[in-house]
Order: C-alpha cells, then sequence, then structure tokens
C-alpha cells in the first residue's frame, strides 16, 4: 500500500466539485430571488403562501413566514378569498388578549356553525386545514361534501383544562379552537362524542384523518385519544407547543 495516497479517486473528485456545486446553488437562489429566472410558484421559496397550492416540499416553510407577520398573514387570507374582519386589539393584563385577531365565519367550502375570534396564524391554519384535509377527506370517506364546522369557541380568558391555577391556555390569546362536530352537505351530522368510536367505518375513518390532517397545520392537536377531557373535542392551536395525539 502507498500510504498518503490511498484516497479512492470518487472521494477526491467529490471534493472537488462541492466548491463549484455550491457556488452554482448560490447563483441559482440569486437568480430566483432577483426575478431574473420565474419559477412556478409551486417550486418557488419566495413565492408567498397559497391556500389553494397543492402542498409540496415548501408548503411548511411558506407557511412558516406567512404566519410569522400579520401583514402576510391577511394578505394570504384575502388571496384563499377568505373573509377575515379585523377585531380591536384587547388585553385584559392577566395573558388574556389578542393581537391581529379577526373575526371568521367563513372558509373555503364549509362555514362555521357561528363566527369565532381567531389570531391570524390560528385561522390560516384553519383555512389551510379545511381545504387540504377536512374537505378531500368528507369526499373520500363520506361520498359528500363537508358544509358546516361545529365548534365550542375559539377565545376564551382561562388556563389550560378549565384550571384555577396554572398556565393560561392558547384560547386566551385567541390561537385555539376546540371542534366537536360535522355536518355535510347531505345532512349527516359527525360528533366527536358519538362518532369517534362509531361502527360506521366511514364516520371513524373521517374523524381520524381529520385528527392526523390537523396535525399538519397546528402545533399543537388533541383528540378524544389523548384524554377524557377532550372526549367530545379536538383542540387545535398554533401556540408554539408541539403535539398531535
Ligand atoms: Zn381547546
Amino acid at each position: 500500500m502507498f500510504d498518503g495516497f490511498s484516497s479512492p479517486m470518487p472521494a477526491r473528485i467529490a471534493r472537488l466539485l462541492i466548491l463549484p456545486a455550491l457556488l452554482a446553488l448560490a447563483i441559482a437562489v440569486a437568480l430566483v430571488a432577483s426575478g431574473r429566472i420565474v419559477l412556478p410558484p409551486r417550486y418557488d421559496p419566495f413565492a408567498p403562501f397559497d391556500l389553494a397550492e397543492e402542498p409540496g416540499f415548501l408548503t411548511r416553510f411558506k407557511f412558516a413566514r406567512a404566519t410569522a407577520a400579520p401583514a402576510l398573514c391577511r394578505a394570504a387570507l384575502a388571496r384563499g378569498d377568505i373573509a377575515f374582519e379585523p377585531v380591536p386589539d384587547r388585553s385584559t393584563g392577566e395573558g388574556c388578549g389578542f393581537t391581529a385577531a379577526g373575526r371568521i365565519a367563513r372558509l373555503g367550502t364549509a362555514s362555521l356553525a357561528s363566527p369565532v375570534i381567531l389570531a391570524c396564524p390560528t385561522a390560516l391554519a384553519l383555512a389551510a386545514f379545511e381545504r387540504h384535509q377536512l374537505a378531500p377527506a368528507a369526499q373520500t370517506h363520506l361520498a359528500s361534501r363537508l358544509a358546516r364546522i361545529e365548534h365550542l369557541g375559539t377565545y376564551a380568558c382561562r388556563n389550560i383544562n378549565h384550571a384555577a391555577t396554572g398556565r393560561r391556555s392558547r384560547h386566551a390569546t385567541a390561537e385555539a379552537i376546540d371542534i366537536s362536530g360535522f355536518v355535510l352537505a347531505d345532512g349527516r351530522r359527525l360528533t366527536l362524542t358519538g362518532d369517534w368510536s362509531s361502527p360506521d367505518a366511514g364516520r371513524a375513518a373521517f374523524l381520524r384523518a381529520a385528527r392526523d390532517g390537523a396535525c399538519r397545520w397546528f402545533g399543537v392537536t388533541l383528540s378524544p385519544d389523548y384524554n377524557p377531557l377532550h372526549y367530545d373535542h379536538f383542540h387545535l392551536d398554533t401556540g408554539g407547543g408541539r403535539a398531535c395525539r
């Protein structure tokens, strides 16, 4: 063996190519960023989040950017034709209140059983969830259009699990919604209480698909699988935590 000259040729070639490859990548990024190369929006990391776009490998990045700034978030809802009527900021000084929140009554095809106040990122997550998970799952598992989402509310100045002491719930900042059921265009109604363990395979499969799909858009998704407190609703929030239960 010739020690010192044992580096195999492919590894040496790979090392020689790293710098030109990085340079080419940097040039490509600069050309896209400056608008000299126009990519289809789906493949353009600088394109804004679009509710109508089929989720792809850049979706998580675009969604994170849209939810980080109120103006971008409101623009994403407006582009998706979702009415989000701004409401005045509220602060009670006890860890309760909201800023840049809005009233929302209707998503893409489904309405909310009653209008709710939500922080914009939570509203955008709900709109994406309805469009990309709930609506297709209703067609797949129940062969009907999703018409209405029933809920137990969003904003409430309270602690986690209604405890007398402890941390504030994300409901206290309008960053959470509790969903209790769904109504289909053909009139059928599903509830978490009645259908999570339904012998009707389609109903149970729809609710499982809804829970799993929520995890793609909300930081925290809690279902009846999590604990007995959630037997009758999905708790969905965008408050920064991570859970999919
Ligand atoms: Zn909740």
